[in-house]
């Protein structure tokens, strides 16, 4: 056998290996559009590799041709090539009023003193918010996916959730032991994982993500938030890949609280930790707990990028996480911000604004948003679609391309797409190919 053709061989092996391994993953996430298109390429190459092969054995130099194009193009998706833009941040000038935010107005019921105070104040929001409320709440009779068998229990675990919210902080022990920052940092982040997290990352807090005044949960309404807390300790946990597959309907709402009640229980318990070494640490929980405003304080802890739906995303799972958090005033090191290329990748992607069923998620650029240059999402059109379907959607937490379990082969695409301007421009396009631009909305509940 020549060179030539041993080098033809090869590659087709590892061509026709490659294809064989997407579809093995494919059929493992169950996407049977790429199943399908996996194999019949597998089909395709292997007849097209064997004709040009019979055809060109003799003409060695010609025979090279294919392959050495193959090459190229693997070359082409992972050489580093063109720069990726970083989420610009500029000066932010104001803390947001937790009491403006979606799920606190949500909660003020007519004739309540919230309501009466609120609505006197910002009269713009009144008759929209009205509107809304008239939507069946979350896991409520009445949503188009309600199942009461399937609610209920979520219900109870968001009730979990809720009574942690009184163990959030608590006293400093007097006795404080002696850490430098470096030492801190590894024995936080070591505990960090060790109680399930997935991913930590350190940020020195921007006070102006700390929310200015209280506007849901068990301290008054109102109340100015102190927190003078130099550090963030922010961590994600995954949530399971098949359960977000199954958005819009009920299974991502359980999937979403049964990790939102984890990152409670890791947020109380190493806020304690830290109060018992002698620093101050309050936990920050879902449900109606947070002082700080996750998703930025997540970005400058280095945990990942804002994407164009609004979350964060992270280099491993994508946008298929939730997050936690504990503040405190140990001496700790912070992270960085990192870069990987969604700024890049979301101007061309536009698939969590196309699927999204509310028209929430913007389609045009970014744009200047309190000192930060981003894709500003509707919230009002998206609660307002939560509710009428009972769940909280995750339809673009599913088709974002990023979400994708980390397989073998989706880990190789995540490598070019941080590299390579091609990479991600091919990734667009491929995503597409082999799971479809647009997804069908069920019907019934479930
Ligand atoms: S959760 Fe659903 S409604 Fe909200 S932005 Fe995402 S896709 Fe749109
Ligand atoms: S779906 Fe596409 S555009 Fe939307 S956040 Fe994910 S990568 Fe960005």
């Amino acid at each position: 056998m020549s060179l030539a053709e041993l080098v033809c061989l090869v590659v087709g092996m590892l061509v026709e290996g490659f294809l064989v391994v997407l579809a093995v993953s494919s059929t493992i996430e169950r996407k049977g559009r790429a199943v399908l298109l996996s194999s019949l390429a597998c089909v395709l190459v292997a007849a097209g590799w064997y004709g040009w092969y019979a055809l060109l054995a003799s003409e060695s130099l010609w025979l090279l041709t294919l392959p050495v194009l193959v090459l190229l193009g693997g070359l082409v998706f992972f050489l580093p090539f063109g720069s990726s833009q970083a989420l610009k941040i500029g000066r932010i000038s104001e803390q947001v009023d937790e009491r403006e935010v979606m799920f606190s107005r949500e909660e003020y019921q007519p004739g309540t003193e919230h309501y009466k105070t609120y609505y006197a104040a910002h009269p713009k929001h009144k008759a929209a918010d009205d509107r809304m409320r008239r939507l069946p709440e979350l896991l409520e009779p009445g949503g188009r996916y309600y199942d009461k068998q399937a609610a209920d229990p979520i219900d109870a675990v968001f009730d979990k959730i809720v009574a942690l919210a009184t163990q959030v902080d608590g006293q400093t022990s007097p006795r404080r032991e002696a850490f430098d920052a470096a030492d801190a940092t590894a024995t936080i982040k070591a505990e960090v994982l060790k109680m399930g997290a997935d991913v930590v990352g350190i940020a020195e807090l921007n006070p102006m993500f700390v929310y200015s005044h209280v506007g849901r949960g068990p301290e008054p309404w109102g109340q100015a938030i102190v927190n003078n807390h130099r550090y963030a300790i922010v961590f994600a946990l995954e949530m399971d890949y098949h359960e977000v597959e199954q958005a819009p309907r009920l299974p991502i709402t359980r999937e979403t609280a049964k990790q939102y009640l984890r990152a409670g229980e890791i947020s109380v318990a190493l806020a304690k930790r830290i109060r018992e070494r002698g620093y101050a640490a309050r936990a920050h929980i879902a449900g109606s707990n947070y002082q700080i405003m996750l998703p930025p304080v997540a970005h400058d802890a280095g945990l990942g990028e804002l994407g164009r739906m609004g979350y964060l995303i992270s280099p491993k799972y994508g946008a298929r996480i939730r997050l936690g958090a504990v503040t405190t005033d140990m001496p700790l090191l912070p992270d960085r911000p990192i870069t990987f290329g969604v700024q890049d990748f979301c101007e061309q992607c536009l698939k969590c604004a196309i699927n999204c069923p509310s028209g929430a998620i913007p389609v045009g650029g970014r744009r200047l948003v309190r000192g930060v240059e981003k894709w500003s999402l509707n919230v009002e059109k998206c609660i307002r679609y939560w509710r009428a379907i009972g769940t909280d959607c995750g339809l673009c937490m599913k088709v974002c391309p990023y979400s994708h379990p980390s397989t073998m082969i989706h880990n190789l695409v995540r490598v070019g797409c941080r590299r390579s301007s091609i990479a991600r421009r091919m990734s667009v396009w491929g995503d597409d190919l082999f799971y479809g631009c647009k997804q069908t909305l069920p019907t019934g509940p479930g």
